[in-house]
């Protein structure tokens, strides 16, 4: 695996590989990489010829209240999974090769955000179109792997690239779990062993609600608050959203200074 950290250089080893008549696969990535990331590595080798996995914690995505300089970095772990997972380029690029003398002029917003993660986290979902934008501009026609555990973002992606017309077909990929239930997460190496074992609340909001609506329950504000209700009783956790979208239960909460989310698919309820 190659690693590398100019834009330019990723644009040209890619489109040597695509002038040799190789498929590309992109995976972009904040690092800390775990088995959600290698999950999204191995599709992409599986169906591209060449896959490129980048490594970026973006400023843009981090409001000034949140975790950027405490989020976790180990860029030589990272080159060992995303090697094994069968990535053949590494981008890692540094803030200043991204963002050349400071934050961007022009940034990217999918309209109609202010939703959910937009909500809680207001200008983070600007930052992540922004820089995938960026990232796609860099890579040129290539498919890229997205995880659904962010489903907000993958939905968002997806239109930013429908709507700017990238040539990249955005794919998403189911969430990996731990054995727990609890997602895969960069953020989950921060939490003490009792907010570890606090966070499977989540995910188990989450199935209650499926479970509900599977069995005819179709109100979304009666799911919304079994599923409030189930974070209630867990002690280190406190809810920030427990929503219902047409085919898709979602949920954040806080488990001390951590921030997790995660979502679960449901059959379609007519809203
Ligand atoms: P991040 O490094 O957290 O920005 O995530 C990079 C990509 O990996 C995004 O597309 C995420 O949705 C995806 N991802 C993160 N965690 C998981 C997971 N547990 N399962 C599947 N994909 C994930």
């Amino acid at each position: 695996m190659r690693v590398l950290d100019r834009g330019d250089q990723l644009r040209k080893e890619l489109d040597v590989a695509r002038a040799s008549g190789r498929t590309v696969g992109l995976v972009p990535t904040m690092g800390a990489l775990h088995e959600g990331h290698a999950f999204l590595i191995r599709r992409s080798a599986a169906e591209c010829d060449l896959t490129a996995a980048t490594v970026f914690v973006n400023p843009l995505q981090f409001n000034p209240s949140e975790d950027l300089g405490s989020y976790p970095a180990d860029l030589a772990s990272d080159l060992a999974v995303a090697a094994s997972a069968g990535a053949g380029l590494l981008f890692a690029p540094a803030v200043d090769e991204m963002y050349p003398g400071g934050p961007p002029g022009v940034t990217v917003r999918v309209a109609g955000v202010d939703v959910l993660e937009g909500a809680s986290r207001p200008g983070h979902l600007d930052g992540v179109t922004t820089v995938v934008a960026k990232l796609f501009n860099l890579a040129g026609p290539c498919r890229a792997y997205f995880g659904e555990k962010d489903w907000q973002q993958l939905e968002v992606v997806r239109r930013l690239a429908t709507d700017l017309s990238f040539p990249v077909e955005v794919v998403g990929c189911p969430t990996v779990r731990e054995p727990d239930g609890l997602a895969c997460s960069s953020r989950n190496a921060r939490l003490s062993p009792q907010e570890r074992a606090a966070a499977t609340v989540l995910h188990r909001a989450l199935i209650t609600g499926a479970t509900a609506v599977a069995a005819g329950e179709c109100d979304p504000a009666v799911i919304r608050r079994l599923m409030a209700n189930i974070v209630a009783k867990e002690p280190l956790a406190t809810l920030d959203y427990a929503e219902v979208l047409p085919g898709r239960l979602l949920a954040a909460a806080r488990f001390g200074t951590v921030r997790l989310i995660d979502n679960v698919h449901i059959e379609k309820l007519e809203i």
